[in-house]
């Protein structure tokens, strides 16, 4: 349902990870990306991510998840593509 970046310490960013919303058990839990995720689907996870809604921003927030948004639009095609463009 999102995507976040695993906490690697002060002014250090993480690596890319999934948030993942358990549709059983409402459980929000964190997950890598495994190397063969595809890119596209990440990509739309990314919109997803972005346009989360209220109560769920919420419930990642206080499970201290950083939710990624479009200012972190670079950051993620860096980290999928190798650069910046
Ligand atoms: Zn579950």
């Amino acid at each position: 349902m999102g995507l976040t970046l695993k906490h690697e310490g002060r002014n250090k960013i993480g690596e890319l990870m999934l948030i993942h919303l358990c549709s059983l058990c409402d459980k929000i839990s964190i997950n890598r990306l495994a190397r063969d995720d595809l890119d596209h689907v990440v990509l739309e996870i990314f919109k997803l991510s972005g346009a989360m809604n209220s109560s769920l921003r919420k419930r990642c927030l206080e499970d201290d998840i950083y939710v990624l948004n479009d200012s972190n639009k670079e950051e993620l095609h860096r980290q999928l593509f190798g650069s910046v463009n």
